[in-house]
Order: C-alpha cells, then structure tokens, then sequence
C-alpha cells in the first residue's frame, strides 16, 4: 500500500468484540479500498490476560475515511467519544467536528482559546 501509515491521524470506527470480527470488519473496509486496521487496547504489558482475544477490539481508519467507513459499516453517527476532546484550558468536554480533526485545531466554545490537537494527543 502507498499509504505512510504513521503520517495518518485514525478514528475509531467501530468497537468490536473480539480480534475476529474486528479483522472481518477491517477486511470489508479494505475491500472498498480504505486503509482499516484493527487494533486491541492493551493494559501495559498483561495484555495476553488482560484483554485476551475476546478483549475490545477498535477498528480504526485514517480520520479522513472515518464518514465513509462508517456509511460502509452502517454505523450510526453518534456522540462518539472519541470525537470528544477535553480544553486544556477550562476542562470542559468538547465535540469535534470533521473539519477541525481535519485541521488540527478548534476554537473552544467555552473559553475561546485556540487549541492545537498536537497539545491534546
Ligand atoms: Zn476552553
């Protein structure tokens, strides 16, 4: 593949149980030619015990994908927390839209500063 995987910012997807469906999930994603991994949270280095191969899976894109993928999967859009940040500045739970993940950077609504995502991550 062309991509430059570490270059990419990836979004969540969808949550799967288990590292079988996520790759299921993952493969139907590749096919309609949109670079899909399937991640396993680990908990430090337990992760054999921990999570296991029942554990949460993620199904991760690039960010840039996430709308298409989601379509394809027929996930709804929902209050996804991964698209919830928290400002650095006055702790409130902000929401993201595409276009800010996509630029870098919001505008906090609450307190108005100008937060880089680079900061948060
Ligand atoms: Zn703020």
């Amino acid at each position: 593949m062309g991509v430059q995987m570490e270059e990419l910012t990836w979004a969540t997807v969808i949550e799967a149980n288990g590292m079988i469906v996520a790759e299921m999930l993952a493969e139907r994603l590749k096919a309609a030619n949109i670079p899909a991994q399937a991640i396993q949270e680990s908990v430090g280095s337990t992760f054999a015990f921990t999570g296991g191969p029942l554990g949460t899976v993620y199904v991760r894109v690039p960010v840039q994908y996430l709308d298409e993928a989601r379509e394809l999967l027929d996930v709804e859009e929902p209050a996804d927390e991964d698209d919830i940040v928290v400002c650095p500045e006055c702790e409130s739970d902000i929401e993201l839209d595409d276009t800010e993940w996509e630029q870098g950077w919001f505008v906090c609504p609450v307190c108005n500063t100008r937060v880089s995502l680079d900061d948060l991550f």
